[in-house]
C-alpha cells in the first residue's frame, strides 16, 4: 500500500465564546488504491504549526509505507522527530496522522478501530464539562446549565474551578449540591492554576461535597506535588491531560501523582499512544478516562481507545459546536448519559466536507 497523497487541512471551531478558539488540525491521508484516513489534531493557538509539521516533516516519514503498520509507523515518526520536541506541535501532529492511520486500517480490513484492538461494542458512560465562567454567570445561571446537562441524561457533570476565590467556587458547589442532591456526581477542574497549599485546602473544601475528582489541581510539570496531594487528599486526583506520550505518563502514573489518568488522542500522540497510556495505567491499578474539548474526530479516537482499554466513562460537552457536528456529528450519538460505539468500519465517521470548508482558517 502506498500513500499517494498526504495533505492537511486546518480549520478553525469557535466554541465556548470568541475568546476561547477551539483550534482543530484535520489531517486526512488517502492510498494508492483511493481508501481515505480522516484524523485530527489539536492546535490550539497555533493549528499551521501542526499543519506545517504534518506536511513537512510527518507525511514523507509514512509514505510510500504500508498503511496497516501503525505501530512500527509511530515509532518512525516518533525516532525521526526527537530533535524537533517530545510534546507540544510535534506530538499533536503525530496524533493527528496516527488517528488516520487507524481510520484508514479500519476501513481496508472492515471493522470499527476498536473491534481491531480488541474493544468491546459498549455502551460508553459520558460526563458534560461545563460550569465555565462568564461575567454573566452567576449561581442561578449555573444551576440551568448544570440542569439542562441533567435533562440530556447525563448523571456526572464537571465544573471549573480556580478562577474565583477558593470560597466562592465552593459556594458554587454547596448550590449545585443543593439543587440536585446526591444523585447528580460532580466533578471540578482547576487546570493548572493552585500551588501546592492551595490545592490542599481547595480538595479539602471539595471533599465536603462528595467530589468525585479534582482535575489538574497543580502544573503538570511538578508530579511530585500531585504526588503528595494525591497522598493527603480523599478526593481522587485526576489529570493531566496537558501531559504528551507514555513518557511523560509515566512520571505521573509511577508516582502514583494521579488517582485517575486523563489522555485525549487528538494530542497525546493518537490512539495508539492512549492504548500505551492505559495499558500502563491498568498495570499501576489506575483507570484511564479520556478527555475531551474540542473538534470531534479527536472524541471519536477516544472513545474507540476508551472501547478498547475498558475505560469507565468518558468526557463530553454540550456547548453547541457545528464543527464538531460536520466532522463526526453522525458518529457521535447519545442517549440517557450513555454514547453508543460507533457501527461503522474506521473511526466510523461521515465527514460533510463542504459544511467543513466553512471553518477553513480565512487566508487559506
Ligand atoms: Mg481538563
Amino acid at each position: 500500500m502506498e500513500f499517494t497523497e498526504f495533505y492537511e487541512r486546518d480549520a478553525l471551531a469557535v466554541v465556548g465564546g470568541a475568546e476561547h478558539p477551539m483550534e482543530v488540525c484535520l489531517v486526512r491521508v488517502e492510498t494508492s488504491d483511493g481508501e481515505v484516513g480522516f484524523g485530527e489534531a489539536i492546535g490550539y493557538g497555533s493549528p499551521d504549526s501542526v499543519a506545517v509539521t504534518v506536511n513537512t516533516v510527518l507525511s514523507r516519514l509514512v509514505a510510500g509505507e504500508e498503511s496497516t503498520s501503525i505501530w512500527r509507523l509511530w515509532d518512525k515518526m516518533y525516532k525521526a522527530t526527537f530533535r524537533l520536541g517530545r510534546r507540544g506541535i510535534v506530538v499533536s501532529a503525530m496524533s493527528g496522522v496516527d488517528i488516520a492511520l487507524w481510520d484508514l486500517a479500519g476501513k481496508e480490513l472492515g471493522a470499527p478501530v476498536y473491534r481491531l484492538l480488541g474493544g468491546e461494542a459498549r455502551r460508553m458512560r459520558g460526563y458534560i464539562t461545563g460550569g465555565y465562567y462568564r461575567p454573566d454567570k452567576d449561581i442561578p445561571r449555573l444551576l440551568e446549565e448544570v440542569e439542562e446537562y441533567v435533562r440530556s441524561g447525563f448523571k456526572t457533570v464537571k465544573i471549573k474551578v480556580g478562577g474565583l476565590s477558593i470560597e466562592e467556587d465552593l459556594k458554587r458547589l454547596s448550590a449545585l449540591r443543593e439543587r440536585f442532591g446526591e444523585g447528580l456526581e460532580i466533578a471540578v477542574d482547576a487546570n493548572n492554576v493552585y500551588d501546592f497549599s492551595q490545592a490542599l485546602r481547595m480538595g479539602r473544601g471539595l471533599e465536603r461535597f462528595g467530589v468525585i475528582f479534582f482535575e489538574e489541581p497543580v502544573s503538570t510539570d511538578y508530579p511530585e506535588l500531585s504526588a503528595r496531594l494525591a497522598a493527603q487528599l480523599d478526593v481522587p486526583v485526576a489529570g493531566y491531560e496537558t501531559a504528551f506520550t507514555v513518557h511523560e505518563f509515566r512520571e505521573l502514573i509511577s508516582r502514583y501523582a494521579v488517582d485517575i489518568v486523563q489522555a485525549d488522542a487528538a494530542w497525546n500522540g493518537g490512539i495508539t499512544e492512549m492504548v500505551r497510556i492505559g495499558v500502563l495505567a491498568r498495570s499501576y491499578g489506575l483507570p484511564l478516562i479520556p478527555h475531551y474539548s474540542a473538534g470531534g474526530i479527536g472524541f471519536v479516537a477516544s472513545l474507540h481507545a476508551a472501547l478498547t482499554i475498558n475505560s469507565p466513562i468518558i468526557e463530553y460537552h454540550l456547548r453547541p459546536n457545528p464543527l464538531r457536528e460536520a466532522l463526526a456529528g453522525d458518529a457521535i450519538k447519545h442517549s440517557g448519559g450513555f454514547f453508543e460505539p460507533p457501527a461503522k468500519p474506521g473511526l466510523g465517521i461521515t465527514i460533510r466536507e463542504r459544511e467543513v470548508e466553512r471553518f477553513r482558517r480565512a487566508g487559506r
